[in-house]
C-alpha cells in the first residue's frame, strides 16, 4: 500500500491531500495528512 509523507508534520500517511501553495510567483503542490489538511482549511477560512 503506498504511503505519502506529509509536507507539514512529516508523518507517514495513507490518505494524502494535494494542496497548491504559492510562494511569490512560484506555484507548488504539497501533500498533507488528514490532520494538517484540516488545519490548512481552517487557516484559509480565518483569513
Ligand atoms: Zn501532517
Amino acid at each position: 500500500m503506498p504511503t505519502y509523507r506529509c509536507a507539514y508534520c512529516e508523518h507517514q500517511t495513507e490518505s494524502a491531500h494535494m494542496i497548491t501553495v504559492f510562494q511569490g510567483q512560484q506555484e507548488r503542490n504539497e501533500l498533507l495528512c488528514d490532520t494538517c489538511y484540516a488545519d490548512w482549511l481552517e487557516s484559509l477560512k480565518s483569513e
